[in-house]
């Protein structure tokens, strides 16, 4: 979002070569209604401004000296795609003007350092609802219609604006005098002692300090004024400010804003990718154990057989764990403590397997763990030391509690369903053979 140079140079620009005399300058300012002129030398661009015709007057520099003659600094050419920031990154000196060029080096427009400290500085982002609030930075200058013409031009040329208000004896706003009046003046060459209620445009239309930027704007695209005047509430003019400056706040303003809501987008994003996480979380978890559910663990049993029938030639064995004789727990010490029971075996089962096993409450009291990368004769350690540990773990009220594992090893085209019933018929003969023991795989194949 932040602007690049042509967004907020000035294009509206004429150019004169600098073989051409001040006069020449001058009439084409005073034809074009244009304050700055950029004047164009063998290999450099220099920029004659209203401040320093006002200087040439007071100091009488002769009109007809040609423009190269004139003591102008050659001002910096920068590109019209570079961003502000970059830009003043560039500037290593705060020269007042810069000329823009386009992609064929030709001129494109002008730009002011202070353009670009207004268009980036964060005092202007600020919140400005009225004008009254505004003009405490563009307060006006006054003199009173019997002064001479020269003392306004002083007054410009002093206070770094390009207007004066002029007033009559009771304070009252009676005609405003600007600097493409003066370029006039000169180019008419009128004589400055003058009062300056001759050169004055009169009479001028104010608006209250009470109106908002949005009425500000609709007045100046009514009037078609370059400036607005504003008055207070008895009548006197307080401020003043152009038609660029009000756009400048406006432009700012919308950037600010686009940047508010591009945080909120994002930050609306962040919550939504964080509820979906959460969500699915909730959808791939038991409510009583907290550990996967069996839908989730079909998932992990499925992308684990795809990818070994597809790349590898590994394997993986399942456990499938049944408590013995659940069923007693219940009846003598209630479902509550049968509940706790299931929490406090699957936390052993989660402790006594690895980060990569895959430990799942199948449903009821029956739970699945999913060893990766693992044979029979490894998974038969590990269901030992299962069973073992829940045989001597103390479940409190002096509960006795153990159980029984039935263990498969997955076979290159098995199907999820084959692999897990052939746990499911082990683990039914380790029950069948007195519980509290593990059991392998029946294996009917014809090797
Ligand atoms: P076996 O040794 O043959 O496995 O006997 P068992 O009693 O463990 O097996 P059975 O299938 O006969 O009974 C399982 C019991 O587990 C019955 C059911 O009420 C209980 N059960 C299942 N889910 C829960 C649960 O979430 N909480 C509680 N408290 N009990 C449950
Ligand atoms: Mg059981
Ligand atoms: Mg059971």
């Amino acid at each position: 979002m932040i602007p690049e140079v042509l967004d907020i140079a000035i294009k509206d620009v004429v150019s004169i070569d600098a073989n051409q005399p001040l006069e020449e300058a001058v009439k084409i300012m005073a034809a074009s209604n244009l304050r700055t002129i950029v004047i164009k030398d063998t290999s450099s661009y220099k920029i004659l401004t209203t401040a320093q015709l006002i200087d040439f007057k007071l100091e009488r520099v002769n009109y007809s000296t040609k423009l190269k003659d004139l003591k102008l600094k050659r001002v910096k050419e920068i590109s019209k795609n570079l961003n502000l920031i970059n830009l003043l990154n560039e500037i290593n000196s705060t020269e007042e003007y810069m000329v823009v060029k386009d992609e064929n080096n030709e001129l494109a427009g002008i730009l002011s350092y202070t353009d670009i400290i207004n268009n980036i500085d964060p005092q202007i982002l600020m919140e400005k609802q009225t004008l009254g609030n505004l003009i405490l930075n563009y307060q006006a200058v006054f003199t009173y219609e019997n002064s001479s013409a020269l003392h306004a031009v002083k007054l410009i040329k002093n206070s770094g604006t390009d207007a004066v208000i002029i007033k009559d004896n009771d304070e009252k706003a009676v005609g405003i005098f600007t600097s493409k009046d003066f370029i006039n003046l000169i180019h008419l060459d009128c004589d400055l002692t003058q009062s300056i209620s001759k050169f004055m445009t009169s009479p001028i239309k104010t608006l209250n300090e009470h109106s908002t930027i949005a009425e500000a704007l609709a007045f100046i695209r009514k009037q078609k004024f370059k400036r607005i005047i504003i008055e207070n509430e008895q009548g006197f003019v307080t401020g003043i400010i152009s038609q660029k400056e009000l756009l400048r706040i406006v432009y700012n303003k919308w950037i600010e804003l686009m940047k508010k809501e591009g945080n909120k987008i994002s930050k609306t994003n962040e919550e939504l990718i964080q509820t979906k996480s959460q969500l699915e979380e909730v959808a791939a978890t038991d409510y009583l154990t907290k550990i996967y559910n069996r839908q989730k663990f079909e998932s992990f049993l499925e992308y684990e057989i795809n990818k070994l029938n597809r790349y590898d030639n590994g394997s993986f064995t399942l456990l499938l764990v049944d408590i013995d004789h659940f069923k007693r727990i219940n009846d003598s010490y209630g479902h509550l403590k049968g509940d706790s029971v299931l929490k406090e075996f699957a936390k052993i089962l989660k402790l006594s397997s690895r980060q990569s096993d895959v430990v799942a409450r199948w449903g009821g009291e029956e739970f699945v763990v999913l060893l990766p990368h693992t044979g029979v004769e490894e998974a038969i350690l590990v269901a030992e030391k299962l069973r073992s540990t829940v045989e001597i773990h103390d479940f409190k009220d002096n509960l006795e509690l153990t159980c029984s594992i039935g263990i498969s090893q997955f076979h290159k085209d098995d199907t999820k369903r084959e692999v897990f019933n052939r746990a499911d018929n082990a683990l039914y003969k380790a029950k069948a053979l007195g519980r509290n023991r593990i059991e392998i795989e029946v294996l009917t194949c014809n090797v």
